[in-house]
């Protein structure tokens, strides 16, 4: 239930002879994790029949939900036309919880060392959907956090995914705590920074510190190099005076040597931008960087005084980790042990 359900509420309101302010009321109660129409006492007991009758509780049907032993939990939800979509709860020892929310199902991109990229692109989601994959975790717990890093490309369809966050504070994710990830999709990335009022955080999937290895790794550099997607996040900071966050996947042998660590440190201005090392989470391609590897890789940055951290990893064991998205209709455990 969200914004575009709103509107067919208010329909419903109005053929009812319902005030306006029911709409309001019953989002609240949604945005809270009410678990349906007939938790809402405070609407008139007929009036809830009649919404369980006309207006679908959620845009997606939860088709299986995982949990990783971290504590991560991972759902595979449908749309209406049959679209896969997974999204994610994180869980963190310090209380908070963050979302990771996807924008499409699947991904046009094809970014060589991510799972999404290889299943085939069903379509952008529409506010109703991204929002209800945050309803869904909300009726679970409380939610304080959320990246726009599950599925998709988010500057693909930046008009569902900014009107879903939005609406996401009224379900307790303020905007400064809300974070969009793009590859450096430029169109989007500019309307992002040039019309998008709301203080809500920027993070550049970056991954290499020449435009030769990011071409390699991910073909949307060749439409739109290196130079370019920077200058646009140099002008995000100067406008917000926000932090951009650079994710760069550790590719064993690919990108993680010493002298690619120094050329990062060397393309990033210290002020502008905030490095967070991931990781790699298999999905066949490669090898991931040894630990070792990543952290002479951070040496460097740090004595650059360039800022950066290593991304604690989440739910690998149920492919819930970054990259690993991929709508896997089968199920993982072994149930048809062969002879
Ligand atoms: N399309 C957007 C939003 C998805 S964010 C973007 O790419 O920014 C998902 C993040 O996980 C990106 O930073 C992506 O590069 C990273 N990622 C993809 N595959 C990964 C893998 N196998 N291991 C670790 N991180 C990965």
């Amino acid at each position: 239930m969200s914004r575009v359900d709103l509107a067919l509420l208010r329909d419903v309101f109005e053929a009812a002879g319902e005030p306006p302010y029911r709409a309001g009321q019953v989002w609240e109660w949604a945005a809270r994790g009410a678990a349906s129409y007939a938790a809402m006492t405070n609407v008139p007991a007929a009036l809830r029949a009649r919404l369980a009758a006309e207006v679908p509780f959620s845009t997606l049907d939860v088709e299986r939900e995982e949990r990783a032993r971290d504590g991560t939990a991972k759902t595979l939800f449908r749309t209406r036309d049959g679209h896969p979509v997974e999204a994610v709860l994180m869980r963190y020892r310090d209380g908070r919880r963050s979302l990771c929310l996807s924008s499409q199902s699947g991904c046009p991109l094809t970014c060589t060392f991510c799972a999404t990229g290889q299943m085939a692109f069903g379509r952008n989601l529409s506010a109703s959907e991204i929002l209800d994959q945050a309803l869904h975790f909300r009726r679970i717990e409380a939610v304080d956090h959320a990246v726009f890093m599950g599925m998709g490309e988010p500057m693909l369809n930046l008009d569902a995914v900014v009107d879903a966050a939005r609406l996401l504070a009224d379900v307790g994710i303020t905007n400064r705590r809300a974070t969009v990830s793009t590859v450096g999709w430029l169109p989007g990335l500019r309307r992002f920074v040039d019309e998008v009022t709301e203080p809500i955080r920027l993070a550049l999937s970056l991954h290499a510190p020449t435009d030769e290895l990011r071409s390699e790794l991910m073909p949307v550099n060749v439409r739109y190099p290196l130079a370019d997607v920077l200058a646009e996040c140099t002008r995000y900071f100067e406008l917000r005076r926000r932090k951009v966050f650079v994710e760069y996947v550790m590719l064993g042998g690919v990108n993680d040597r010493v002298d690619q660590a120094r050329a990062l440190a060397a393309l990033l201005d210290p002020k502008v931008f905030k490095v967070n090392l991931i990781p790699y989470n298999p999905t066949g391609m490669y090898a991931g960087s040894t630990r070792k590897a990543i952290a002479a890789f951070k040496d460097v940055l740090d004595a650059a005084r360039l800022p950066a951290t290593v991304r604690l990893t989440r739910g690998r064991d149920i492919a819930a980790a970054c990259g690993q998205l991929a709508a896997d209709p089968r199920p993982r455990a072994r149930t048809h042990a062969s002879a």
